[in-house]
């Protein structure tokens, strides 16, 4: 049995209680005078706070959290734990009126766009009447997309627990289980290793299924001739790791074996060419282009990564419609795939951590195609 309490104990303390200035100097370019965070992964990172109902009100010289009352004792607990100064001010039923008063005299209030609904808009539209109302995009994301070492430490421990769980049920391969039968081996595996939970929903993607970029696993068992891509995550403290790694069942067709020789020649290319200073083009690029070498540019369809962090998928989005620039301390995937019905798909998929000078690589599985007999 693992000992589960190794993943989590010992994390490199995290600076939540700088994040709060760092996003106040950026009040002037968003043209707000005051925020209303309300993406409930915004929350946490400005607080520490895991509950999954409330939001943060940010004003040039105040701060509150305000949730609700199943949250009075766990919120001020968090908050003190993290480090954080903000207050909590707990309402169930008159929430509108606690953040009105903490707006106070603040002529323009910042709404998150991409978060809010309709008829949340709708209603902050009547509270702050006379006021202006600013539509913000990505101001807490664009503090997100940096990692400090604490944050680096728990998608490392997380990537870790994803590591040792495939290796952990790798051979059970051998038996031919059915896709839904190795996906939850793999997710009990994760968590045994002290995950919270799994990142996203794992994909186990064998045969013809593969071809899917997106597959969910199914009842269809693993057989003979088959590629099966295996994408999966851990959380580690609400941090999470992201891995794809294309097994082989038997032996490969021709065409299947030059997939994986294409894939994994394109990966190790977008990973050399992780660096600060280098945009997600550049990444996007040297993946393509081995890809191209092999005709098979129409067979990669979807972008290369993404940044990883408390979501599976934030800032910046690494493909060619992105004008992002690497930098020091932010963290993507590199995950190209070609996918070819009906031999199936490959796809290989690593987190890596931008440096000065490269990359650190925290998904450590073996990357090559591995035969399972
Ligand atoms: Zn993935
Ligand atoms: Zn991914």
């Amino acid at each position: 049995m693992p000992d589960a309490s190794n993943a989590t104990s010992d994390l490199v303390p995290m600076d939540v209680a700088g994040r709060l200035g760092r996003l106040r100097e950026r009040f002037d370019v968003a043209g707000v005078d005051a925020l209303i965070v309300t993406a409930i992964s915004n929350v946490r990172y400005l607080t520490g706070f895991t509950g999954s109902a409330g939001l943060v009100v940010v004003t040039t010289d105040r701060a509150a959290l305000v949730t609700d009352g199943r949250y009075a004792g766990q919120a001020p607990s968090q908050l003190a734990a993290a480090g954080s100064d903000i207050d909590v001010e707990v309402s169930s039923d008159a929430q509108d009126g606690l953040v009105s008063q903490i707006v106070g005299g603040s002529a323009r209030v910042g709404l998150e766009a991409d978060s809010i609904v309709w008829s949340a808009q709708q209603r902050y539209e009547r509270l702050f009447d006379g006021r202006q109302l600013v539509a913000t995009r990505g101001v807490v994301e664009s503090l997100r997309i940096r990692k400090d070492a604490g944050e680096v430490d728990r998608m490392a421990r997380a990537a870790a627990i994803a590591d040792a769980a495939l290796a952990e049920v790798r051979a059970m391969l051998l038996d031919r289980p059915s896709e839904a039968e190795f996906a939850l081996a793999l997710d009990t595996a994760i968590r045994r290793h002290g995950a919270s939970g799994n990142s996203f929903e794992t994909i186990v993607a064998s045969g013809p299924n593969g071809a899917l970029p997106h597959a969910r696993p199914t009842e269809r068992t693993i057989a003979d001739g088959d590629l099966v891509v295996l994408d999966f995550g851990a959380v580690v403290d609400g941090y999470c790791s992201d891995m794809t790694r294309t097994v082989a069942i038997g032996d490969l067709s021709d065409t299947q074996a030059r997939m994986a020789e294409c894939v994994t020649a394109a990966q190790r290319a977008g990973v050399a060419a992780v660096r600060s200073g280098a945009t997600s083009r550049d990444v996007d690029r040297a993946c393509r282009d081995v890809i191209d070498d092999y005709g098979w540019s129409e067979r990669f369809t979807h972008g290369t990564g993404h940044g990883v962090g408390l979501d599976i998928h934030e800032a910046p989005r690494v493909s060619s419609a992105s004008d992002a620039t690497l930098e020091a301390g932010f963290v993507v995937t590199v995950e190209p795939g070609v996918y070819i019905d009906p031999h199936g798909g490959v796809r290989v998929e690593d987190t890596v951590v931008v440096t000065d000078t490269g990359c650190t690589v925290l998904t450590k599985s073996p990357k090559s195609l591995s035969v399972v007999g």
